[in-house]
């Protein structure tokens, strides 16, 4: 099969060639940042499955390459979000691993509580990366000989910075935490290093309260001798060659970072990419001050979520990746990216636009299955059904998850009454387990639970409504009478389509494999709702042949005919 050039595929030819340009024979470097101040955004995704997918792409082509995940765990902690103790406030300023988790969390710190659940996300869809813990890099003075040039060239970064400081102010702040919230990486906030004495791009964090409340006043080059005041009265004088507890401010610290780990592919969000943002200026910074050159940046798009129930986030109201993954399963989920250029935006979905979405997957499949599908359509399937080293779990056999919702809301979940109805969808190939349709199933079960309003829950009726079914003319009766005299000769998922279809056919003296008419559209309209009414009480309802199998063959003659 000759490979489609796809956006990954694209992108890894660039950055194999630029890698071989710059640094022929190492590891290529992609990367990925992230800050765990809070809950990781859905929206967030992109910023790993970017990189992911052309750092896979690069090694299914038998090419070293590591993807570094760089946590920004050594960023302050800047504000108490919602729901968490007040008391917290007092750790303002601090780095985000030097702040307790929050109440209840089994974790050590604010940091390590936030990269869990989404290290344990990226597991599942089979992103492999490599974390760097910032605090340990620069707690550990890997970063000294940098952060030295830094302050040695801090008239030239001032001057750099100065290029785009107007610009920069003429933007609006207001929105600042939510920009945060979903840029993959930095401190959207951070001073960029301007204080009275002068402009110094490291701030120290107080020896004695931990904060970063601190204002540098002094800075000798001959001596690396530092001098600082805190809000909290301390002031001292410290060795910056020996000095461990700082950090470069934001739009330093970035292309530092690019230019130590040899960045040469970094994605990053829309905020990043304006005039002024972290992504220019870093590119002047990493060029003038760190003699290196960028990574290949592109900008990805925003992504939207829609139609999310609230009590599906047990984490309040900022989806995760993890919510995605409790009702869709890991390929579906990768597949909404590789099918995608990053700079398209889209949404993902939560409501009744996931049943559609796995509709398009499910016929893309039996596409691929049946040869018909289109090239580009089977490169971005392949990216999202496995990565360069493993597959990634697939249903054995995919029943589509609008049939599996239906049956799910009837028996709701019920394992015994949900594998009898699986086994009586295709009796000729009976489904024998639940694991056959799993995981699959699991999404759905929790898409039910979570998604599905109470109001479109379906109820069958425990009685049959004698009322209506008194009421019933001659022709209605026997339209009831067919069907019940049918289903045991049609008890299967086909069957029961052609029954509950036949029966208005038959009634108007048609053949079977007649073609709809406007007539028999009608009679087949009242049919059904009739069907619904007497079932589940309402004049609508999941498939009328998934709802008889849900049902049972005895429930619903009971439920059909008033004489039992
Ligand atoms: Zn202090």
């Amino acid at each position: 099969m000759t490979v489609e050039a796809d956006w990954v595929h694209r992108f890894a030819d660039e950055v194999i060639a630029e890698a071989d340009r710059r640094a022929p024979g190492k590891p290529i470097v992609c990367a990925s940042g992230l800050s765990p101040s809070g809950p990781i955004h859905l929206g967030n995704l992109r910023e790993v499955m970017t990189p992911h997918l052309v750092a896979d792409e690069i090694r299914r082509r038998g090419v070293d390459c590591v993807h570094l995940l760089s946590w920004d765990d050594y960023d302050r902690f800047r504000k108490v979000p919602a729901g968490v103790d007040p008391s917290w406030s007092e750790h303002i300023g601090k780095p985000l691993t030097a702040v307790p988790a929050p109440p209840g969390s089994s974790y050590g710190s604010w940091a390590e509580h936030f990269k869990a659940p989404m290290l344990l996300a990226m597991r599942e869809l089979g992103i492999d990366i490599e974390p760097i813990s910032q605090t340990q890099r620069y707690t550990s003075g890997a970063y000294r000989a940098q952060i030295l040039l830094a302050m040695r060239d801090r008239e030239r970064i001032d001057a750099i910075l100065g290029r785009y400081r107007t610009k920069a102010k003429t933007r609006a702040t207001d929105d600042e935490d939510e920009a945060a919230a979903v840029e993959g990486s930095g401190a959207a906030a951070e001073d960029d290093g301007t204080a009275a004495a002068g402009y110094f791009p490291y701030k120290p964090y107080c020896a004695v309260c931990g904060t970063d409340f601190t204002t540098v006043t002094g800075y000798d080059d001959a001596t690396t001798e530092l001098s600082y005041t805190c809000a909290c009265g301390h002031a001292e004088t410290v060795r910056l060659s020996e000095h461990n507890r700082g950090k470069l401010v934001w739009k330093v610290d970035w292309p530092m970072r690019w230019a130590f780990e040899g960045v040469v592919f970094e994605p990053s969000g829309v905020d990043h990419q304006s005039p002024g943002s972290s992504f220019v200026v870093g590119g002047q910074i990493i060029r003038e001050v760190f003699d290196a050159e960028p990574p290949i940046g592109p900008m990805y798009a925003f992504v939207g979520i829609s139609g999310m129930s609230k009590m599906s986030s047990s984490r309040g109201a900022v989806p995760t990746p993890a919510d995605a993954l409790e009702i869709m399963e890991p390929s579906v989920l990768r597949w909404l990216y590789s099918r995608r250029r990053p700079n398209q935006s889209f949404k993902l979905a939560f409501d009744s636009e996931h049943l559609r979405l796995y509709d398009e997957w499910d016929g893309l499949a039996r596409k691929i299955g049946d040869g018909r599908a289109a090239p580009a359509d089977v490169v971005a399937f392949d990216r999202a059904v496995r990565t360069s080293t493993a597959p990634l779990p697939m249903t054995p056999r995919p029943v589509s998850f609008r049939t599996l919702a239906s049956i799910v809301d009837i028996t709701t979940g019920h394992p015994e009454q949900t594998l009898r109805i699986l086994r009586d969808l295709d009796p000729e190939q009976p489904i024998t387990s639940l694991d056959e349709v799993r995981p699959r199933l699991d999404c759905v079960q929790r898409w039910v639970t979570t998604q599905l309003p109470a109001d479109q829950r379906t109820q069958v009726r425990d009685e049959p409504d004698k009322e209506l079914l008194a009421s019933l003319d001659d022709r209605q009766r026997e339209a009831l009478r067919l069907l019940t005299a049918g289903l045991d000769e049609h008890w299967s998922l086909e069957g029961l389509t052609t029954l509950v279809y036949g029966v208005p056919k038959q009634q108007l003296g048609l053949p079977l494999d007649t073609k709809p008419t406007a007539e028999l559209k009608v009679a087949q309209r009242e049919f059904f709702a009739l069907l619904y009414t007497l079932l589940v009480g309402r004049d609508t309802g999941p498939r009328l042949p998934t709802l008889l199998l849900a049902v049972g063959a005895d429930r619903v003659r009971r439920l059909l005919n008033d004489e039992a």
